[in-house]
């Protein structure tokens, strides 16, 4: 493979196309496989490649980073699934590894003082994992994003965030292992001991300090079904008085998952009143119960109960009713379901074939993902989710609460410096202009509300985070830069790693 690549990037020449793989391994220089290598979920941004590498093993990983270091200016990508917004897994005139080509190198379940963990490889999707570990073990990770066509490495170089991230953090607080190929080509294990410099840079660390091959993931065991509740605020107050109670409430106690989100208080039929019940054949929202005295946009809390088939029907009733019966909604607007733990975990498929057929799956996603703290959040509901947001994104607006003893602050993310935050996520689906409204308006829109923090001097960080400028990324992880800085230095010296997110420029 070396061989390949560098007859290849020395030869300098776009007429020597290489004609021998020496090692097996795909790696495709034609812009006609390379294309997808160019493409984000985003669809905001395009930069092509030099090649599209499919490892086969860790090795091929280690090499493909080797023989970029050989070079003066090559960059390598890993490439999860590609579902990134701004660009951030591609390498223009780089290396990219399309990491899923690994995704069965590594699966195997592990007990280690009677816990269980699984070992997986980074190019693994988590919907996969989730199969694999419940069909196989009756057992599953603890931590999940909500959409699970992402990639293990993916997620766990930015945080991996959902309605469990209450109770167990983020997924990079259930990793306990991993196998990472760092900036110099070479391959470590890293852990809590062993290398564990290493290790915490890599969760969270934006893809910067090593390519993730294999990660060892804490499991628990699955349940068979839940109880799927949705109710409904017409105060912010309200919502967020009952979020943070549910979130303080101990495992078995309370609910197994908490996530929320914002909608129209109209018929809109993208943003408003019909997006809040599960099934659209047997609920409905009727808007008689809204109050008079409510603003433009209305609440819902989204709460889930695991339970196992030998669990009396009775006994899930009364635990839930009991919680439920605690909070503060408006009556009539309570919707629930009972599904099995896997159609649950893979609801978002039912929501992607939607926005394939009609078209907003592929249209580009001008999406905004923050942490607000708990003392910023009335404003930012009153300044945005009122004001610039009151007629929707065309999409879930997220918000839910997460607490930050749950988040290890060894690793690269950074959070805002409050016990409680709230994820806040603009899920944009809109269609391609000119049905929908040109995409730079929506960009616009993102960075007006990014503004509007600052200037309010709000305490947030942005999740999934994008920018322009070196100084915005100092200010973004502030008296932690020197950090990321010193990381970068010592497990990427040449910054050839993730150029994608547009934090170092490669040292020639
Ligand atoms: P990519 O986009 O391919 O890569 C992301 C970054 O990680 C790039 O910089 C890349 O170079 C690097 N990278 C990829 N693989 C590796 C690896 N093995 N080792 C080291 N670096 C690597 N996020 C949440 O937290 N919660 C959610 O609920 C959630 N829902 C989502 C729903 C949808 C529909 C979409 C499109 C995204 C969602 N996300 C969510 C965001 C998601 O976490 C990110 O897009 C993330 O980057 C994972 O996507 P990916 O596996 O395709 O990674």
């Amino acid at each position: 493979m070396i061989a390949y690549i560098e007859h290849f990037v020395h030869g300098n020449d776009t007429e020597s196309k290489p004609d021998d793989d020496v090692s097996g391994l795909a790696a495709n220089f034609d812009s006609g496989t390379t294309g997808i290598a160019s493409k984000d979920f985003g669809g905001m941004k395009s930069f092509k490649p030099l090649a599209l590498i499919m490892p086969s093993t860790t090795l091929d990983v280690s090499q493909a980073v080797k023989a970029a270091a050989r070079t003066s200016h090559l960059t390598v990508a890993a490439r999860g699934n590609g579902h990134s917004i701004n660009g951030q897994a591609m390498a223009d005139k780089g290396l990219v590894l399309g990491m899923r080509a690994m995704e069965d190198h590594y699966f195997e379940l592990i007990w280690l003082d009677g816990t269980p963990y699984v070992d997986v490889s980074g190019g693994a999707l988590w919907e996969d994992v989730l199969k694999r570990c419940v069909l196989q073990f009756g057992l599953a990770p603890r931590s999940w994003t909500d959409y699970l066509s992402l990639t293990v490495g993916g997620t766990l170089s930015n945080a991996g965030v959902s309605g469990q991230a209450f109770r167990y953090g983020p997924q990079t607080s259930n990793v306990t292992e991993l196998e990472v190929v760092n900036g110099k080509g070479d391959t470590l294990v890293c852990n809590e001991t062993q290398n564990s410099e290493l290790f915490f840079a890599t969760l969270g660390g934006l893809g910067q300090f090593g390519i993730i091959t294999r990660a060892r993931v804490m499991l628990q065991q699955a349940p068979d079904m839940v109880r799927w509740i949705r109710v409904v605020y017409s105060e912010f107050e309200d919502y967020i008085r009952d979020a943070e109670w549910l979130v303080t409430l101990g495992e078995g106690d309370g609910f197994d998952y908490v996530e929320g989100f914002v909608f129209v208080n109209s018929d809109d039929p993208c943003n408003g009143w019909s997006t809040v019940p599960m099934d659209s054949s047997s609920q409905r929202f009727d808007p008689v119960h809204v109050p008079s005295t409510s603003g433009p946009v209305l609440y819902c809390l989204e709460l889930v109960r695991h339970y196992s088939h030998t669990d009396h029907p009775s006994h899930v009733d009364m635990v839930v009713d009991r919680l439920v019966g605690e909070l503060g909604f408006v009556e009539g607007l309570k919707f629930e379901v009972d599904v099995t733990y896997m159609e649950f975990l893979l609801r978002v498929n039912r929501a992607e074939e939607e926005a394939r057929s009609n078209g907003t799956w592929d249209a580009p996603h001008p999406w905004l993902n923050m942490f607000v703290s708990k003392s910023s959040i009335v404003d930012f509901d009153r300044e945005v989710f009122k004001k610039i947001l009151k007629q929707g994104v065309g999409g879930p607006i997220l918000v839910y609460p997460l607490l930050r003893n749950k988040w290890d602050s060894r690793h690269s993310v950074v959070v805002p410096d409050s016990n409680i935050f709230y994820i806040v996520a603009l899920l944009r689906f809109i269609p391609p202009p000119p049905k929908g409204p040109p995409t730079e308006l929506l960009v616009a829109q993102n960075h007006a509300i990014i503004q509007l923090c600052y200037n309010k001097a709000f305490d947030f960080k942005l999740y999934l985070p994008h920018y322009h400028s070196q100084e915005n990324w100092m200010r973004h992880y502030g008296d932690k830069w020197s950090r990321f800085v010193e990381r970068k230095a010592n497990f990427d010296p040449l910054a050839i790693l993730a150029p994608g997110q547009r934090i170092f420029s490669r040292i020639p």
